[in-house]
């Protein structure tokens, strides 16, 4: 029996996590849950799961929580303390790190700390301070599973195989709804437009990235951490039917894919039982059906982000940091109708250059530079 935490357990991946432990539940229990307010579905999956553990953003809705249950309940605690406690709780083998954004970084580390295996979906902790976290990978002997989907194809095509073999890693990216755009008309699209994704039913921040492809570029940053390659030996190819969700090239000239119809269940499920793989329900693939894959480069003009991430890390430690902090404020600023679609990228870019990049020696260095990338980004905000 794997006994889990799931932090962020009310959204898309935390819901699809859900979902796999429901249907092996001789496999899983699921002893710790966390989410922000939605209280209605929390309530639901602490009926569902009977975790020992839950918490919610604030004492709030802690107080709110507790009226919702009956007698027989989970401790209900609350905030970042809450979210420490949940993901270092006693009896818990693996936490599923499902948060968004660089609000997932205290809670992973502490997992990690606490000596728990990472499922990791919230790419941001390791753009924020992938470095010092694959340390403590490695000093606490845990291992960090990836759930991002690139990345699970990654971790798959070099199982069997030596890492100094490897000559390239190839992320693939689907484009996003407006692949095919031009700069004018990418200045005009809305809010809703870029919510709405071809391929993948995610979270909003995340599918604003990958509209504006940053979230290949935090791919990739995720990539070299998670992989220990340079930035140099990761390239993107567009790939708009999502069915390769990566591959490995090796010395010999041989390439490694994981395909799959796209389902963020398939990569959940490997991180969750892996070495063993398990049933998820993802449709099968019969590729006599699809019409063509086809692949290309990215196009740096229309879609710069991605060119930026390869900047920040190029740039220093805690630039990645910075980028990740303002894409954050930018994203929200445009989810929020104050800036365009195509100023999110063009704050990011005024963040950076008011940045001096420095090493991190501890996760607290990296927190006070995502909140300096935050405080600027604001300050950059105010010129629109
Ligand atoms: P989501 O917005 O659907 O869910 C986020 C979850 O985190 C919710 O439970 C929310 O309540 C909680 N949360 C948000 N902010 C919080 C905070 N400050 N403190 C505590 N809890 C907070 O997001 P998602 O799409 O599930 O994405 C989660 C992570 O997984 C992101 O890092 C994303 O990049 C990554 N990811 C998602 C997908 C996907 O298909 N959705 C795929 C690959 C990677
Ligand atoms: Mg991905």
């Amino acid at each position: 029996m794997k006994r889990l935490g799931i932090l962020g357990s009310t959204g898309s991946i935390g819901v699809n996590t859900l979902d796999i432990a429901a249907a092996h539940r001789d496999r899983f229990e699921v002893v710790t849950l966390t989410a922000g307010n939605n209280l209605d579905l929390l309530k639901r999956q602490i009926d569902e799961f009977s975790p020992r553990l839950v918490s919610v953003a604030t004492e709030e809705l802690a107080l709110s929580l507790g009226r919702m249950l009956s007698s027989r309940r989970p401790e209900i605690v609350y905030g970042v303390p809450g979210l420490i406690a949940a993901a270092t709780a006693d009896g818990i083998d693996m936490v599923v790190a499902a948060i968004v954004g660089a609000a997932g970084l205290v809670p992973t580390a502490a997992a990690i700390k606490a000596g728990k295996d990472v499922a990791l979906a919230n790419k941001e902790t390791l753009v924020t301070a992938g470095r010092l976290i694959m340390e403590m990978v490695r000093e606490q002997g845990v291992n960090l599973y990836p759930v991002d989907s690139e990345h699970s194809a990654v971790f798959q095509s070099l199982q069997g195989h030596r890492n100094v073999d490897v000559r390239r890693i190839i992320l693939t990216a689907s484009g996003g709804p407006f692949l095919n755009y031009d700069l004018d008309r990418l200045e005009q699209v809305s809010i809703a437009d870029a919510l709405n994704h071809p391929n993948w039913s995610m979270g909003r921040k995340i599918s604003i990235d990958s509209a504006t492809m940053m979230n290949k570029g935090l791919e990739v940053i995720e990539a070299r951490w998670l992989f220990d390659t340079p930035p140099g030996r990761i390239s993107v190819n567009i790939h708009p039917q999502s069915i390769i969700h990566s591959m490995v090239e090796y010395v010999d000239g041989c390439v490694m894919a994981q395909l799959g119809v796209p389902d963020m269940k398939a990569p959940i499920a490997y991180a969750l039982a892996f070495p063993e793989r398990i049933t998820t329900g993802v449709q099968p693939l019969d590729l006599t059906t699809l019409s063509g894959l086809s692949f290309f480069n990215p196009d740096d003009a229309r879609f710069p982000a991605l060119g930026l991430a390869y900047r920040a890390l190029a740039s220093g430690e805690s630039m990645p940091a910075v980028l990740n902090a303002a894409n954050e404020i930018a994203v929200e600023a445009f989810l929020n109708g104050r800036i365009r679609f195509t100023e999110i990228a063009a704050v990011i870019e005024k963040t950076m250059d008011r940045h001096d990049s420095q090493s991190f020696a501890t996760i607290e260095d990296a927190l006070v530079t995502d909140l300096w990338g935050r405080e600027t980004a604001r300050a950059v905000l105010a010129d629109y």
